[in-house]
């Protein structure tokens, strides 16, 4: 599974990381990165529980 974040929609809020630091990245510009590509079978379901909690629906998932 792949997942996307949208940096322009991206507030830098923090929540994606704190769910899920493996696979979500916050950087010094405050937006959120997606560091494993694709993401391991093992982390997909908290990558999602990320992309549920990103309050601007930045994170999509393919
Ligand atoms: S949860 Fe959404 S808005 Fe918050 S840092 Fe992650 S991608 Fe950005």
């Amino acid at each position: 599974m792949k997942f996307k974040v949208d940096q322009e929609l991206c507030i830098g809020c923090g929540a994606c990381e704190g769910v899920c630091p493996e696979v979500f990245e916050m950087r010094d510009d405050d937006k959120a990165y997606v560091i494993k590509d694709p993401v391991p079978a093992e982390l997909e379901d908290n990558a999602l529980e990320s992309e549920e909690s990103c309050p601007v629906e930045a994170i999509c998932h393919e």
